[in-house]
C-alpha cells in the first residue's frame, strides 16, 4: 500500500446524524463508519507526525488497513503522479427559451420587489422597470418568437415564458402571441412550452379557461400564511391581498389539482419556511420553492442570521420529508425535492446553475437582449437588441465562467451540484458575475446538497415514485397524497 496515499477532492460531513463523504469527481456519496472518517480526517491532516502516527491515535490498525481499502476502492485515493481535482466539463450554448418582459406595469407593490423599491419610485426604478416603454407590442413580441425559432436552429424542444411586471396586465397580447407561437410550430415542426409566472390576482375562470386550453404553463409567486403575503405583497396603495388573491388563485388550482407550482419568497425578519410551505401546500398548490431575497432593497434582504433560521428549517424539512415518504406521502418542498432527485443518481456534472445568457434570454419591452428577467434594464448587461441582433460578448463571457474557471466556485466541493449559483445573486452581492454569494445563497444551496444527500442515506431506491415533483405542465392530475410537516 502506498505509504504517502493523497485524498482525491471530497466533502465529509455529519448531517442528520449520518457521517457522509462524497466524492467530487465521481459525484458519488457514501455513509462511512468512523474509522473511515478518522482515516479521512488524519489523510487530510498536514501536521508533521508520521500517517501512521496520526492514523493510530485514532483506530486501530485493522480499522485504518480497512478504511484505507474502502477509500481506495470507492476512488478516493489517488496514485502516484495523478491529479487530485477532475478534468473541466466542456459548458454548452444555444439560445432555446425567451423571457418576453410583456409589461413592466404591477397592481402589486411587493416590499422587495427588485424591479423598484415600494410605492414611491416604483415607476422611475433602475432595473426591470427601467425599460423605455410600459408595455411590449405585438411586433416586438411577434420579432422575439421569430428570434427564438431562428435562433434555436436544429433544436425542436424551445420554451417560452410570459413574464413582467404582471404578465397578465398584458393578457390581451399574450392572447395575441399564443396562436402565432402555435402557427409556427405548425410551420417548423418545433414544440414550445409555454409559460408564466403571476403574483395570481388577476385570474379568473376565462383566464384559467385560456391557460387551459392553450396548455400553458402557470407558477404563482405568494408567500404564504396571511400575515407574510399581507405584510410583504400588498395590493398597489398598500392594500393586504391575502383575500384578494387566494379565491382567485383556487381557480387554477381546482382546474389543474396538485399540479401548480408556487414560488414564495423569504425576506429579512419573516423566516418561517415550514409555515410557508405547510399553508401553501394546504391551498392545493403542487409544489413550493422557497427563494430568500437577495440585494436591492437592502431592509428586506436576508441576513447572516436569516440565513441561521433557514438552515435549521431546512433540516426540519428534510427530516419532515423523511417521515413524509416512510408514510407513503410526498413532501414536494421543491428546493429540497430537487436535490435529493439530483444526488440520488449520478448525473452529469453542471458547468453552470441556469441557461441564463446560454440557453435563455430575456426581451424587454423595447426589444433589447438581457440574460433573464433580473437584468432587465441594466445598461451592462444588455446584450444587443432586435434591430442589431444579439451581442455575443457578454455570452462569450458568461459560457467561460464555469464552475471550473471562476474563482470562488472552483474549489467549491458542490459545484458539479450547485453549477455556480444564480448570476443575479453575485451581481448583488458583490457587483460582478466573477464572484458567487457565499454568504447567503452558498450556505443554503450547500446546506441544503448535504440535507438532500442525508435524506437518500435514509430512504430506499424504491422511494423514487414519492419523491417526485408533479408536473407544473398544464394537463390536470390527479390530487397529491397531502403532506403533513
Ligand atoms: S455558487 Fe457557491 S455553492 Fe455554488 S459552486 Fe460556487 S461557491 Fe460553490
Ligand atoms: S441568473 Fe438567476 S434569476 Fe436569472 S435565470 Fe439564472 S437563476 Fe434565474
Amino acid at each position: 500500500m502506498d505509504p504517502h496515499p493523497r485524498l482525491r477532492e471530497h466533502h465529509l460531513f455529519e448531517r442528520m446524524g449520518r457521517i457522509l463523504l462524497y466524492n467530487v469527481a465521481t459525484m458519488v456519496f457514501y455513509e462511512v463508519t468512523p474509522a473511515v472518517r478518522a482515516v479521512v480526517v488524519a489523510l487530510g491532516n498536514q501536521r508533521s507526525y508520521s500517517l501512521g502516527d496520526r492514523i493510530r491515535r485514532r483506530t486501530s490498525r485493522r480499522e485504518t488497513r480497512d478504511a484505507l481499502e474502502y477509500l481506495r476502492r470507492e476512488h478516493f485515493l489517488a496514485c502516484d503522479g495523478e491529479s487530485v481535482t477532475p478534468p473541466p466539463q466542456q459548458p454548452r450554448r444555444g439560445v432555446r427559451h425567451l423571457e418576453l418582459m410583456v409589461t413592466h406595469a404591477c397592481n402589486m407593490r411587493c416590499r422587495y420587489c427588485y424591479g423598484a423599491h415600494g410605492e414611491p419610485g416604483f415607476d422611475t426604478a433602475p432595473h426591470l422597470y427601467g425599460a423605455t416603454s410600459s408595455g411590449m407590442t405585438m411586433e416586438t413580441a411577434r420579432r422575439g418568437v421569430d428570434f427564438l425559432f431562428d435562433a434555436s436552429g436544429r433544436c425542436r424542444d424551445l420554451g417560452l415564458v410570459f413574464f413582467g411586471g404582471e404578465p397578465l396586465v398584458a393578457r390581451r397580447l399574450i392572447e395575441q402571441v399564443v396562436p402565432y407561437v402555435r402557427a409556427k410550430e405548425a410551420a417548423t415542426g418545433k414544440k414550445v412550452s409555454m409559460s408564466l409566472s403571476t403574483n395570481g390576482s388577476l385570474l379568473d375562470r376565462e383566464v384559467v379557461d385560456f391557460l387551459v386550453r392553450n396548455r400553458i404553463g402557470c407558477q404563482v409567486s405568494i408567500d404564504g400564511p396571511k400575515s407574510l403575503q399581507d405584510t410583504n405583497r400588498p395590493l398597489r396603495g398598500g392594500l393586504a391581498s391575502y383575500e384578494s388573491v387566494v379565491p382567485r388563485v383556487r381557480e387554477l388550482l381546482r382546474a389543474r389539482p396538485g399540479a401548480v407550482p408556487a414560488r414564495a419568497t423569504l425576506a429579512h425578519g419573516a423566516i418561517d419556511v415550514p409555515a410557508v410551505v405547510e399553508h401553501l401546500l394546504s391551498l392545493g398548490f403542487g409544489s413550493v420553492q422557497v427563494e430568500p431575497c437577495i440585494g436591492e432593497p437592502a431592509e428586506t434582504a436576508v441576513t447572516a442570521a436569516d440565513v441561521d433560521r433557514v438552515l435549521e428549517q431546512q433540516e426540519q424539512l428534510a427530516a419532515a420529508l423523511v417521515a413524509n415518504v416512510r408514510r407513503g406521502r410526498r413532501l414536494p418542498y421543491t428546493n429540497l425535492v430537487r436535490l435529493v432527485r439530483q444526488t440520488r443518481v449520478v448525473r452529469q456534472r453542471l458547468t453552470h446553475y441556469c441557461g441564463a445568457a446560454r440557453s435563455y434570454i430575456a426581451l424587454s419591452q423595447d426589444g433589447a437582449f438581457y440574460p433573464c428577467h433580473r437584468f432587465v434594464g441594466m445598461p451592462e448587461y444588455r446584450m444587443g437588441d432586435l434591430d442589431s441582433g444579439l451581442d455575443g460578448a457578454l455570452q462569450r463571457r458568461i459560457v467561460d465562467l464555469t464552475v471550473d474557471r471562476r474563482p470562488g466556485c472552483r474549489d467549491c466541493w458542490a459545484r458539479y451540484l450547485c453549477g455556480g449559483g444564480c448570476w443575479k445573486h453575485a451581481v448583488d452581492a458583490h457587483g460582478s458575475l466573477e464572484t458567487p454569494d457565499t454568504e447567503r445563497s452558498c450556505r443554503i444551496l450547500r446546506h441544503a446538497l448535504e440535507c438532500a444527500m442525508a435524506v437518500n442515506a435514509e430512504l430506499a431506491v424504491s422511494d423514487a415514485d414519492v419523491l417526485s415533483q408533479p408536473s407544473s405542465r398544464p394537463e390536470p392530475r390527479a390530487a397529491s397524497a397531502g403532506a403533513r410537516l
